[in-house]
């Protein structure tokens, strides 16, 4: 196959909820999945009896979704060994027929739709249109590294040979990967980098968030349903300790982690630690993401983008806008305007259709959040919340929160959740509020409001991030489209859903043969 031509591939049309004949018989059998219980335990069955815990809707901490069985110290090293052993085997089948199964489990994915629908909503809290979004990303993974496999893995490139020597470049899997996995896009997240690291030639133990095992144990049984061979995609559920023997664990030739800063740096820590081969690790961080809105921007437009950047997924995302930097002279107007559209949203249950904010994940993230409220307010900070109807105290939500500041370098650490920072500016700061963002040390997303060419290009060449969104919100990366992913603190690249991403698991090698 000639290396630059990719199939057709249409991202996933999702479910089109606009459609009664469609919704309406959707949110039936989802009712009648709501008591289907699930369990999420290591792909090798050892037969041991570890403990089994509760997994509870964070929105209603007594109901249970279903329960767990972490991976024993044993059990991690079995699964390894496994998968090291069945690695040449996956790599030898070739890019092509790794597509095909890729694909396959695609296919199962959107043949799934209700089961998966519904434990997004149950197990993370997702209201119905973000758990469609996070079903059609997975969808979406899972086809781009199948056309990446076909495109990369085919046939070896064919290098220059001015002496009359034959030389070819070709890509492998690099052996074992291991995949750590975050709770906020319980199956997108889950299943790009164990996507990625298959369509490579890898093998894959994956670690899905311990909040989040249930969706991660449904999608690699799907996997395996689809051809993808037990011991080629192994599910180890855990907490952090089972992370940890995971990433020790020589053998495993790579890491592709999603999840805190201060995580990625603690497994950069242990990698370097390690004896053998030097491990290949690929970490998508936090973010301190700023948008700026200039006094040419349009209000209406801003109100929807600000909104939606901050609020949507309850603030859970790391592509989260956290701190709006408002233009002086417009501040007034825009943020009554934005103040309006953050008291009509509607918190709640996430399973209820009329719901735009839900919880979050569980009751340390809301604490966390919580002491960061009141740390502003007993600073005397400017701070405005929603108030929460009663009926929510047995879930984890956080009012939706407007705190006025002065600088995004008053902020220390990422707020995970629907609150919302806003920081006055003067026109001729600019450079000033640019350089400001740029020392966070974060470079995840960026928003700018404004119909200026000249101001668009000035932060366009100063701004460090890796995602930078002009007159539109700052959520919801598109696979192939945007591809995402940030620099500096925000992690190390290479960008999931884009062109550079499955060569990072890969290893390369050069054949050079003289007549
Ligand atoms: N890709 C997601 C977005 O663009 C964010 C991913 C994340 O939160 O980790 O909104």
């Amino acid at each position: 196959l000639p290396r630059d031509i990719f199939p057709n591939r249409p991202n996933s049309a999702g479910v089109d909820l606009a459609d009664p004949l469609v919704l309406v018989p959707l949110m039936e059998r989802l009712e009648k999945l709501e008591d289907v219980r699930f369990h999420a335990e290591p792909t090798f069955m050892s037969g041991a009896e570890g403990e089994i815990a509760p997994i509870t809707k964070p929105h209603h901490l007594d109901v249970e979704v279903g329960t767990r069985r972490d991976a024993l110290p044993f059990e991690v090293e079995e699964a390894i060994t496994r998968a090291d052993a069945i690695q040449p085997g996956w790599n030898a089948l070739g890019g092509v027929r790794r597509a095909l199964l890729l694909d396959a489990a695609a296919d199962a994915f959107e043949a799934h739709t209700d089961e998966i629908l519904s434990l997004c909503q149950r197990e993370a809290g997702k209201t119905l249109v973000d758990a469609v979004l996070e079903l059609r990303e997975a969808v979406d993974f899972l086809r781009y590294y199948a056309n990446e496999a076909r495109r990369l893995f085919a046939a070896p490139l064919m290098l220059p040979g001015p002496t009359g020597e034959e030389n070819r470049l070709s890509l492998a899997g690099r052996g074992v990967f291991a995949t750590i996995s975050p709770w906020n896009f319980p199956l997108a997240i889950f299943i790009g980098p164990p996507a990625a690291a298959l369509a490579a030639g890898n093998t894959v133990v994956a670690k899905p968030a311990e909040q989040t095992p249930l969706i991660a144990a449904l999608a690699v049984k799907l996997c395996h349903q689809a051809g993808i061979p037990e011991d080629v995609f192994q599910l180890l559920p855990g907490a952090g300790d089972v992370g940890e023997i995971i990433t020790s664990d020589p053998r495993v030739a790579g890491v592709a982690f999603t999840g805190s800063t201060q995580t990625a740096q603690a497994i950069n820590r242990s990698l370097a630690a390690r004896e053998g081969p030097i491990a290949t690790f690929i970490a998508e961080t936090g973010g301190q993401n700023a948008m700026i809105v200039d006094s040419t921007a349009l209000p209406e437009q801003v109100t929807r983008d600000v909104v939606a950047s901050a609020f949507q997924s309850a603030g859970q995302r790391c592509s989260a806008l956290r701190v709006l930097y408002i233009q002086d002279d417009v501040a007034d107007g825009m943020l009554a305007m934005i103040r309006g559209a953050f008291e009509a949203l509607t918190i709640g249950d996430p399973e209820l259709l009329a719901t735009e904010v839900g919880p979050v994940i569980d009751p340390d993230a809301r604490a966390a959040l919580e002491r960061h409220v009141a740390r502003r307010q007993k600073a005397g900070r400017s701070v405005i919340r929603r108030k929460l109807s009663r009926t929510l105290s047995d879930g984890c939500f956080v009012a939706p929160t407007l705190i006025e500041m002065d600088s995004i370098l008053d902020l220390k650490r990422e707020n995970f959740g629907p609150i919302l920072h806003v920081v006055r500016y003067r026109a001729a700061d600019l450079p000033q509020v640019v350089a400001d963002i740029n020392a966070t040390g974060f470079g995840l997303t960026l928003g700018l409001h404004s119909r200026l060419e000249g101001t668009r290009e000035y932060v366009e060449r100063h701004a460090r991030v890796g995602n930078f969104y002009v007159n539109r919100n700052q959520i919801g990366a598109v696979v192939e489209s945007q591809p995402f992913g940030g620099e500096g603190m925000s992690g190390t690249g290479p960008k999931a859903g884009g062109p550079h991403y499955v060569a990072r698991f890969a290893t390369e090698r050069v054949v050079c043969i003289d007549t």
